[in-house]
């Protein structure tokens, strides 16, 4: 394979432009944003002109599934992200025994190596900018895709990019890895190419998240809780990071009036405190304002329309092909799962044929990838659901099997340990809700008519007391 141009050097273009290169490519990424990461973590997190990637500074926590990817795949680059001070937490090390069932043989699949998103890139930058065969040109903006013959008549074949400044790029593919607003799709209109197909919605949750650090001779706060704890209106996410820093963050519906008062200091603090499992987060050293998130979309795009590709030459990998809601922290797992199926495909069938090409990747990742995306969005719109009916003072009911099959694997989980560490697979991205139920004694495990088991918390009135 020859020249691989790819365009954004955000997590998922960066983990690409590593893999391509590592597997006997020659790889230029471009990236808008012009500045490089600063050496030091802290540098990183508090300097790093990052325009180009609203969610810089917003919570992210990395999974297992990540973990295990990066070992296998880019493990220098992991053992650069525990030396920048990453932690690896593992919620069987916290759990009690009468939860776990004590520690058993492949609890060390739970574990992950987690950093604040500016670390976490930084790395990858590193890496990438060492690394003999990427080049990496920051301050690139692409505008608009260069053509050739086309391989089908009616198709244009993207051979390369025109960037702002008018320096023409070639390539023998380009990927596209300019994330949750790429502009693909208006890059190809404007070399005429039909429209892709495109599924988009706001998916309804707003993200209010302060960042802390420990205060000087203290540690990070003892996990004693679900790292993603939901409520019956709100979900609180407490995501250790590097270097004894973490993320709190409330995730409200969008439809929640009263609770964006959340965006205040003092009503976020005044929040957290009533909910015992989650209080203690905050006992620190700010090092953030309520850094609020909103009109955040799933979306999924789709380049192959009635098995004919309508562009051949480029093909979109990580957020720029589909995005989710965050609150289950996929997004980077599922780009890493995407360019590590991408550098497979690549390698088993190099492209001679543009249209064979773009083919074979809509069907890779339809088959490979796409699933996590289609879970994740049924686990949104059902939680969204969920969250809307308590304000409103409803129960949520619903048809669907796949949420009552959710709510009685979380209720089992509290009561039998294999459960938990079904669920645990499952959040941790490793195994499918369908691959839990299959394992011999879980289905018979399962009561869907339990009462869901609610965290301790304030109820409705009590937390709207607090906020006011
Ligand atoms: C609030 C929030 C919280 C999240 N939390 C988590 C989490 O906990 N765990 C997790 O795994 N994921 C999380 N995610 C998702 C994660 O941020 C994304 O999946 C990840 O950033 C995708 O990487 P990417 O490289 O595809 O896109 P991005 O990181 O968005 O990078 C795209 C890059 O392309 C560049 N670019 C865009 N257009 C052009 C152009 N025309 N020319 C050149 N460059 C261009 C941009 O400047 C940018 O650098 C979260 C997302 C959000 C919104």
């Amino acid at each position: 394979m020859g020249d691989v141009l790819i365009l954004g050097a955000g997590i998922g273009g960066l983990s690409t432009a590593l893999l391509l290169a590592r597997d006997g490519h020659q790889v230029t990424v471009v990236e808008r944003d012009k500045a490089s990461p600063p050496a030091d973590p802290e540098q990183a997190w508090s300097d790093w002109d990052r325009q180009g990637v609203n969610q810089f500074r917003m919570p992210h926590y990395m999974l297992p599934r990540w973990r295990q990817l990066m070992q296998t795949e880019l493990p220098d680059v992991l053992d650069d992200l525990r030396k920048s001070g990453a932690v690896e937490p593992n919620p069987l090390e916290y759990l009690p025994p009468r939860h776990s069932g004590g520690w058993r043989d492949g609890d060390e699949r739970f574990a992950t190596v987690t950093a604040r998103r500016p670390v976490v890139e930084s790395v990858l930058a590193r890496a990438a900018q060492n690394e003999p065969d990427v080049s990496l040109r920051r301050g690139v903006a692409v505008r608009a895709v260069r053509t050739g013959t086309p391989a089908r008549a009616g198709v244009p074949h993207v051979t390369g990019v025109v960037t702002d400044s008018g320096e023409q790029l070639s390539a023998d593919l380009v990927v596209d890895a300019s994330g949750r607003r790429s502009a693909l799709p208006a890059l190809l209109a404007g070399a005429g190419a039909r429209p892709g197909t495109e599924q988009r919605e706001d998916c309804g949750f707003v993200y209010q998240t302060r960042h802390f650090r420990a205060r000087p001779g203290g540690a990070a706060p003892q996990v004693t809780a679900p790292l993603v704890q939901n409520y019956a209106g709100l979900t609180i996410l407490t995501l250790p990071a590097d270097n004894n820093t973490w993320a709190v963050a409330f995730v409200t519906s969008a439809r929640d009036k009263e609770l964006r008062a959340l965006r205040n200091e003092r009503a976020w603090a005044a929040a957290l405190h009533t909910f015992p499992l989650a209080a203690h987060w905050a006992d620190a050293e700010p090092i953030s304002g309520v850094q609020v998130m909103a009109g955040i979309e799933d979306r999924i795009r789709r380049y192959v329309v009635d098995d004919a590709p309508t562009v051949t030459g480029v093909l979109p990998v990580a957020d720029a092909w589909a995005c989710t809601n965050p609150s289950l922290g996929r997004g980077s797992s599922i780009g890493l799962l995407h360019a590590c199926a991408l550098r497979d495909m690549l390698g088993a069938s190099p492209p001679g044929d543009p249209v064979a090409l773009a083919l074979r990747w809509a069907e890779v990742t339809r088959t490979e990838v796409e699933p996590w995306y289609q879970l994740t969005v049924d686990y949104d719109r059902h939680r969204l659901a969920e969250v809307d009916a308590h304000r409103e003072g409803r129960i949520y009911r619903t048809d669907d099997p796949g949420w009552a099959r959710t709510k009685a694997l979380a209720n089992a989980a509290g009561r039998y340990p294999d459960v938990l560490r079904g669920v645990l697979d499952i959040s941790a991205l490793l195994a499918t809700p369908q691959e839990v139920l299959d394992r011999p004694g879980i289905a018979e495990r399962l009561d869907p008519a339990a009462e869901s088991r609610m965290l301790p918390g304030p109820d409705r009135a009590q937390l709207l007391a607090a906020v006011c």
